[in-house]
């Protein structure tokens, strides 16, 4: 049996019923093939054997009082992946679907990602299953003072900074952080996605959604073409989605629909941008509010529909799995020619497949939506100097690290006997820092 195929058997046994974190362990260890070919060293070093197991897995109760004086009990979670080339950096996620598996999947993923944008922050991913649908803000914020009443002690500026991520935004970031504050009594960058007013970065909240079309962008030049004039389908309507709506938009592109966990809106005139963001960012309401406001548009029960929409390009920006082998195929024919992943793992293997058959032009999570955590990065960098830079500066540098990092996916692929293929391409290059940074360090 391949060394890949032994410690891919080793992760199914020893981490049974987590099938989204066998799904990305099992992307990744494909794709490096070759390089275990070039490296035969690896294997005796262990070192696939250190990178599939986390450095530390931290599960707490988060117990808490609704707003009717009832005692509610969350689990809390923070699985500090790798801290081979920087500090712990990842998002915390709020759903109801939050367990073990997912966390450590997002982890996993996280600490490639991380080292895709060329900046020095290692792998980590937190949350809990409370679900911030239905709550009011004080029940949000007794929940975020609890959460962090547990997760301080293993937090800290060098050590591991949390940010947002599904259900986490910046009214969840701002209770979090007053919390860490009043306990620590410190000031300091332990938290990303912060408000501009009290240390956060300018552009953190457009940074994926805006790192998303810069990729894609960047992939679609390679080939000749661009935004301009395409018709582009993007699921969810949270933070990802919204900007990349706003920059698809600003590309010369039209994006024709969005989605919710309930349904999704199409609107062959084009989205209206203000509206989408007041029903989402001012009155926190669900996405089929927009046809009340568009009469024009419809609205349709049922997410996974949306994929059957007519589009010359689609970014996925919602959740994990959510677009598989016969949404695909839907899209291909269709005439779909270009695919950003904006969410986690939102296409599943099968739908990588008939992506890749078809020639359609892939950016995967990893790569396309790594914008987020690079200006989180860059939120760290200001606090450690206690400065802040423009709208404009931080733009420019998160459009330079996309560009880095397509030019980073696309030269590994074509190294490694995969032209054009950037799943392969991406995973080689965000593994071989990381691998590197571990064998430097020796076995610890
Ligand atoms: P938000 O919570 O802001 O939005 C999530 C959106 O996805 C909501 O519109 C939600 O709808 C929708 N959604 C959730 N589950 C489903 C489902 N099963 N079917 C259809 N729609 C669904 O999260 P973000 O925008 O921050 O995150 C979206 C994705 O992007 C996640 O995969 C996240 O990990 C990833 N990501 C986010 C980054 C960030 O900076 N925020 C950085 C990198 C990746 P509903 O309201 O109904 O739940």
């Amino acid at each position: 049996m391949s060394y890949i195929s032994s410690v891919m058997e080793e992760v199914v046994k020893r981490n049974p019923n987590e099938p989204e974190f066998h799904q990305a362990v099992k992307e990744v260890l494909e794709s490096l093939a070759p390089v275990m070919e070039k490296h035969p060293e690896f294997e005796k070093l262990g070192l696939l054997e250190r990178l599939v197991e986390p450095e530390r897995q931290i599960m707490f109760r988060v117990p808490w009082v609704d707003d009717n004086g009832k005692v509610q009990v969350n689990r809390g979670f923070r699985v500090q992946y790798n801290s081979a080339i920087g500090p712990y950096k990842g998002g915390l996620r709020f759903h109801p679907s939050v367990y073990l598996g997912i966390i450590k999947f997002l982890g996993f993923e996280q600490t490639f990602k991380n080292s895709l944008t060329g900046l020095p922050i290692g792998g980590a991913k937190g949350g809990s299953d409370f679900d911030p649908k239905g709550k009011s803000d004080e029940e949000v914020m007794r929940f975020c003072q609890s959460f962090m009443t547990e997760l301080y002690r293993h937090i800290g500026p060098d050590t591991d900074v949390p940010a947002g991520d599904i259900g986490v935004g910046g009214r969840e970031i701002g209770y979090l952080y007053g919390q860490y504050k009043k306990i620590r009594n410190a000031f300091e960058g332990v938290l990303t996605g912060k408000g501009p007013a009290w240390g956060g970065s300018l552009a953190r909240t457009e940074a994926t959604g805006y790192g998303l079309c810069y990729f894609v962008d960047e992939m679609i030049k390679a080939k000749g073409k661009s935004f301009k004039d395409a018709t582009v389908v993007i699921s969810g309507s949270g933070n990802v989605a919204v900007y990349a709506t706003q920059k698809v938009q600003e590309l010369g592109g039209k994006v024709v629909a969005l989605s919710d966990s309930n349904g999704y809106i199409y609107d062959p005139n084009g989205i209206n941008f203000d509206t989408v963001k007041r029903i989402k960012e001012v009155e926190r309401k669900r996405i089929k509010e927009y046809v009340t406001a568009h009469p024009q548009a419809e609205y349709t029960e049922g997410s996974t529909g949306i994929w059957g929409i007519k589009c010359d390009i689609a970014l996925p920006c919602a959740t994990q799995n959510e677009l598989d082998e016969s949404s695909a195929q839907k899209l291909v024919d269709n005439g779909c020619w270009a695919v950003g992943e904006g969410a986690n793992m939102p296409s599943t293997p099968e739908a990588i497949e008939v992506f890749l058959k078809n020639k359609v032009l892939f950016a995967p999570a990893k790569a396309a939506n790594a914008g987020g955590v690079a200006t989180s990065a860059l939120e760290m960098s200001q606090n450690s100097m206690r400065y802040a830079w423009t709208f404009e500066e931080v733009d420019g540098k998160l459009k330079g690290i996309m560009a880095d990092i397509y030019k980073k996916a696309s030269a590994a692929a074509k190294e490694y006997g995969h032209e054009d293929n950037l799943v392969v391409g991406a995973n080689i290059a965000g593994f071989l820092k990381v691998a590197t940074a571990m064998l430097n360090q020796g076995i610890i």
